[in-house]
């Protein structure tokens, strides 16, 4: 789950790490109210779950009250692009007004977990303010890593390495060093998957102040950060992906036309290799989970529907701790409940197989149950392409 960055900002400064002054605004007057509050000049800037703000015009600087209220208006309501946004844009709600500073030079440094090595991982680089990925391309010598050992965890040392690495001198040693034990301690006690401070800037009068803050969480951890999972900004997430949540399915759309209803993840996985070896493309990732109840899988099947891409759909099922009977009839409900137009490929294999097939055959429904699963995804590829 991602969060604003006014939000993640709120959370680091209760770690301890320096951020300017600002606040939230939904409307105009609020934005005039928080501005005056304020010492100019003041930045407004775009609130939605995607960098790149600056550049699609998101972020502007005000030098007087007027000017706040002039960008706010334009920002406020407008539909950002940036290159993170996708064509489509977002389209901006609120806007945060926070007080400009004098920049003296911008600096990257993140928190995030590095899969390679199982172990929290500190990028740092002089580069800031730009998309980090170029620089890694690029300059990938301008990036430091320092690693942590889970063991220890978080040391003084670890903070100058940074700091060296980033050619800072004097006080802000110190101060990096302090800004990065708060951001591994607000990481781990929140169990995020990503910190991010681009820019984290070297004002004129030489303080460390993090500009820009991106944060990830754990979905599996959010039950136990309640204040976190508060956070959540559902404007901002795809509704599909979160009524299947709700429902606990995990789906993910994709672009493809084969909707797919699958058990497990490994297979699910499986099941969309397996779609496009045989020349079709997956519409979803779906996981209806181990004991689904027959609502359930009416709820998988309603989700998959309501992506108007799907041209058809390929149930793959093993029946271990679910049963193939219930898996069937909870097939032919979804059905009749959907008024199913797209051509449906069920394969199912495990507990009651027989049971569940001849369920499809008196159904009288056109249901193709096959038995092997690469025959069952050629089926489904070729039907759709038919289709097209
Ligand atoms: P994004 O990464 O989405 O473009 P940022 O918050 O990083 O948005 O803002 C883009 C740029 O705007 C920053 O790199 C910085 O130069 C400038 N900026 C942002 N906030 C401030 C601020 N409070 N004071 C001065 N400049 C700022
Ligand atoms: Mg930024």
């Amino acid at each position: 789950m991602n969060i604003h960055e006014y939000q993640a900002k709120s959370l680091l400064r209760s770690y301890g790490v320096s951020v300017p002054q600002g606040g939230i605004a939904c409307t105009l007057r609020e934005a005039k109210e928080i501005a005056e509050t304020l010492t100019g000049p003041w930045v407004v800037k775009a609130q939605i779950h995607a960098g790149g703000r600056g550049k699609g015009g998101g972020v502007k600087i005000a030098t007087s009250l007027e000017e706040v209220d002039t960008l706010a208006s334009q920002i406020l309501g407008m539909t950002l692009i940036t290159p993170q946004t996708g064509l489509q844009g977002k389209l901006v709600k609120k806007v945060y007004i926070e007080e400009a500073c004098a920049i003296e030079h911008e600096l990257y440094v993140s928190l995030l977990l590095d899969r390679s090595s199982s172990r929290l991982i500190f990028l740092a680089s002089t580069e800031g303010g730009m998309d980090i990925e170029e620089v890694a391309k690029t300059h990938p010598e301008k990036i430091i890593k320092v690693t942590l050992d889970p063991v220890v965890g978080f040391q003084p040392f670890h903070g100058r390495q940074l700091a060296y690495g980033l050619g800072l001198k004097g006080d802000s040693v110190k101060d990096l060093t302090r800004l990065a034990k708060g951001l591994h301690k607000a990481f781990v006690t929140l169990d995020a998957t990503l910190m991010e401070i681009n820019p984290l800037v070297l004002t004129k009068d030489h303080k460390l102040l993090a500009l820009d803050v991106k944060m990830s969480f754990d979905d599996n951890a959010l039950y136990r950060h309640p204040e976190i999972a508060a956070l959540r900004d559902l404007d901002e997430e795809d509704v599909t992906e979160y009524q299947a949540s709700q429902q606990g399915l995990s789906y993910i759309k994709l672009d493809g036309t084969i909707g797919c209803m699958v058990n497990g993840a490994g297979l699910a996985m499986a099941t969309m290799d397996i779609i496009k070896l045989y020349g079709g493309a997956p519409a979803n990732f779906l996981d209806v989970g181990g004991g689904a109840p027959r609502e359930r899988v009416t709820e998988a099947f309603k989700i998959i529907l309501s992506d108007p891409n799907v041209k058809g759909i390929l149930v793959n099922i093993f029946g271990g701790i679910m049963r193939c009977d219930i898996i069937a009839e909870g097939i032919i409900a979804a059905v009749k409940d959907t008024n199913l137009n797209v051509p449906l490929v069920v394969r199912l294999e495990g507990t009651n197989v027989a049971l569940g097939k001849e369920i499809f055959a008196k159904s009288g429904l056109s249901i193709i149950s096959l038995d092997s699963l690469s025959e069952a995804a050629q089926r489904i590829v070729q039907y759709v392409k038919e289709a097209v």
